[in-house]
């Protein structure tokens, strides 16, 4: 998978040139080309904000280096693939669909996949409708710039690119991959600060961990995502042996 960035501050991206993401751009599982926008200014000094029409505080960065920016990226992209296919580019913003791993295992199934960060007040909106095809926001809080937010998107939508995490680092085991937060995990040793790992997850025997691990996870979400519970709830129901399956 290729990953485009359009950024001000590409260096950021160095960062995640380390652990796993790190292992998978070495392999050439994942690429990410962090482009700076300001390559695209139109002016001697490299400037690409401006103030918003209208007043108020704060500058805006303009339509036309983004623009120029977008479009070198996919005449670059449909150069090399020799075809022209529908790039899906992604803007960062607080106004955007929120996160989650649904939505990030459907955006890992692209081949090549442009993101776009604003930063100080935003992004001129004339250039987002002729660009943008998904608004992405990481949460409900406003950030100084889209690059964290962009380097979130890029580590959990690696999870889900073959080869990018080998059998024991598997992202189907973990919190929301079944709707429900995952159970309590422990490591040696046996007791430690006097607390001992639960017996059971020592016994052996395969079908009762798997079954503590189940009770745990549906414990803990009750818990601690009421919310997640409830969805759980009303897509899933009891068969006659006391197991849940999923009804819708
Ligand atoms: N004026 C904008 C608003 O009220 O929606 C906020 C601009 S914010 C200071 C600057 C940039 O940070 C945005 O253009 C966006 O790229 C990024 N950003 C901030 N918070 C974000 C969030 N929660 N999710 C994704 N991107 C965010």
């Amino acid at each position: 998978m290729n990953i485009h960035v359009m950024t001000l501050f590409p260096e950021m991206f160095d960062s995640l040139k380390s652990s796993i993401l790190g292992r998978a751009i070495k392999n050439n599982i994942i690429s990410i080309n962090a482009v700076n926008i300001r390559d695209y200014a139109f002016n001697k000094h490299n400037k690409v904000d401006d103030y918003t029409y209208g007043g108020g505080a704060g500058m805006l960065m303009q339509a036309e280096p983004v623009f120029q920016c977008h479009k070198a990226i996919i005449d670059c992209i449909n150069t090399d693939l020799d075809q022209n296919i529908k790039i899906r580019t992604v803007y960062l913003t607080p106004q955007g669909t929120v996160l989650n791993q649904e939505l990030a295992m459907e955006l890992a199934k692209e081949e090549e996949l442009v993101l776009l960060c604003g930063h100080y007040e935003g992004i001129d909106e004339r250039v987002l409708e002729e660009t943008v095809t998904d608004y992405i926001s990481i949460g409900d809080y406003v950030l100084t710039g889209g690059e964290l937010p962009a380097m979130v998107l890029i580590d959990t939508i690696s999870r889900f690119v073959e080869g990018v995490l080998n059998n024991d680092e598997s992202a189907m085991t973990e919190s929301f991959s079944e709707g429900l937060l995952e159970y309590p995990q422990y490591s040696r040793p046996e007791i430690w600060h006097e607390k001992k790992v639960p017996e059971i997850l020592m016994s052996g025997h395969h079908e009762n961990v798997e079954k503590w691990r189940f009770e745990q996870s549906l414990m803990r979400t009750k818990e601690r995502r009421p919310d997640l519970y409830e969805k759980f709830e009303n897509t899933h129901k009891k068969d006659k042996k006391g197991r849940w399956i999923r009804n819708i």
